[in-house]
């Protein structure tokens, strides 16, 4: 039986670490749509298409050979033969997902891809419109939030571990824009669904967001 628990939030709210742990633990199947959008942009870029060309990025999203190794953890996102798992974890990458994914052909392709990943699964499927528009009928669906200085730091300490020299106010207008983009896009905007539960992470670790959202489950 498909079983869906869908997790939205901005950039740096901690949705990537709570929703990898928390299949994780219940066993059920991880669902990263940012990294979808990641790779459409990547995609797009590689094909010199610009990223609000519509029909192009229609076809381009259409004949995307794209899909999870998920027997590895965390999983590997793959375009064809090539793992792009860590080429779309770029800030390049950061932007171009952001603007390929207010384009209504992409959003459709990425869709209709992810419905049909999650068919017939358990999946914590996790992104920006989960519980809004991919899957409106999923069981239990969580929106988590952060204050905005708390979610730069995190993104601050995420790219300095990967080895950037970044300045921290970098950051912040990059996460600034990219919840601008992602809030007020015409389709699929980010935010919680009604019937989502809120959650803010600001004062919590992660372990304390998981075991608040399996209180949920119960
Ligand atoms: O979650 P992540 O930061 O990897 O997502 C990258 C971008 O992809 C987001 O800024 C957003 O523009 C887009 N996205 C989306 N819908 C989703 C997941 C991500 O529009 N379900």
């Amino acid at each position: 039986m498909n079983e869906i628990i869908t997790i939205d939030g901005p950039a740096g709210s901690g949705k990537s670490t709570i929703s990898r742990a928390l299949a994780k633990k219940i066993n059920f199947l991880y669902l990263d749509t940012g990294a979808m959008y990641r790779a459409v942009g990547l995609a797009a870029k590689r094909m010199g298409i610009r990223p609000d060309h519509g029909k192009r990025l229609g076809e381009l999203v259409k004949s995307m050979d794209l899909y999870f190794k998920t027997d590895e953890d965390p999983p590997k996102l793959f375009l064809a033969k090539e793992d792009i798992s860590l080429t779309i974890r770029s800030p390049e990458m950061d932007m171009l997902a952001s603007k390929v994914s207010a384009v209504r052909e992409v959003r459709e392709g990425m869709s209709h891809l992810q419905r049909k990943m999650a068919r017939g699964l358990k999946v914590v499927a996790e992104g920006r419109d989960m519980g809004t528009v991919v899957f409106p009928d999923a069981e239990h669906k969580f929106f988590l939030t952060a204050l905005p200085e708390v979610r730069v730091e995190r993104r601050y300490r995420e790219r300095l571990r990967r080895g950037e020299s970044v300045h921290k106010e970098i950051v912040e207008s990059e996460l600034k824009k990219r919840d601008r983009n992602d809030q007020t896009r015409s389709l699929a905007p980010l935010k919680p669904a009604e019937d989502a539960k809120l959650i803010d992470s600001t004062q919590l670790t992660p372990e304390q967001v998981i075991e608040e959202i399996m209180g949920h489950l119960k």
